[in-house]
């Protein structure tokens, strides 16, 4: 059966990057709102237009919006393949949505993974990170500049890019919505017996063995 996941952590913690992992080595579909949301603002849809500021003052978004953005791409997707919820939910009032999501699909909640980070670490990590334009991979200027100066490592682009929502400001913005909103959510999965706990500061690859491990013992 497919498995269904939540990576829950604060902005920073890891989330997308285990979830691309996830991907590469699992038939998973990564469904994250942050991506949905910029894609919209991106396209100037409706959604868009309504998001931008929002995203920009590392505010949250309605719930209505981002639950569906989730039930439309999870009707998308085949039932095969297992859903990682990157960044949703992220209030009460999404967990409930999510629920309701999920029984509609068929599917079944098997894991919520917690991240676990330290606050000032990833202010650092936030106002650093870059990725490539054109592929992706995901750089850092103070700990992953590419080997040779302005091209990608991996697909030799030039262009880079940075979220707008990246500043120290924004992110301190960002951590107290997580801390608010997100953090008292917990409980409604702990009661379920489902909360994984993982040491997001550790090594990438630690932190993927651990989330391997756990699905493993589905
Ligand atoms: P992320 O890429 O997950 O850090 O999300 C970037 C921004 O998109 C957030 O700071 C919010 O403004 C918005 N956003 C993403 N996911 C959600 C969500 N589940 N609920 C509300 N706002 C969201």
């Amino acid at each position: 059966m497919a498995l269904n996941i939540i990576l829950l952590g604060p902005p920073g913690a890891g989330k997308g990057t285990q979830a691309a992992h996830l991907v590469a080595t699992h038939a998973m579909v990564q469904l994250s709102t942050g991506d949905m949301l910029r894609a919209a603002v991106k396209a100037g849809t409706p959604v868009g237009l309504q998001a931008k500021a929002v995203m920009e003052a590392g505010e949250l978004v309605s719930d209505e919006i981002v639950s569906a953005l989730i039930d439309d791409n999870l009707a998308a997707m085949p039932d095969s393949a297992g859903a990682i919820f990157d960044g949703y939910p992220r209030t009460a009032a999404q967990a409930h949505a999510l629920d309701a999501i999920l029984t509609a699909r068929g599917r079944k909640l098997a894991f919520v993974i917690e991240l676990d980070v330290d606050e000032d670490a990833l202010v650092d990590r936030i106002t650093g990170r870059f990725t490539c334009a054109t592929c992706g991979e995901g750089y850092h200027d103070r700990h992953k500049m590419p080997a040779v100066a302005d091209s990608c490592d991996k697909c030799g682009g030039h262009e880079f890019k940075r979220r707008p929502d990246d500043n120290a400001e924004t992110v301190r913005t960002r951590m107290a919505e997580y801390r608010a909103k997100t953090a008292p959510i917990l409980p409604i999965y702990e009661e379920r017996g489902l909360v994984r706990r993982v040491d997001g500061m550790a090594d990438m690859a630690d932190v993927s063995a651990a989330i391997e491990a756990i699905l493993q013992s589905a």
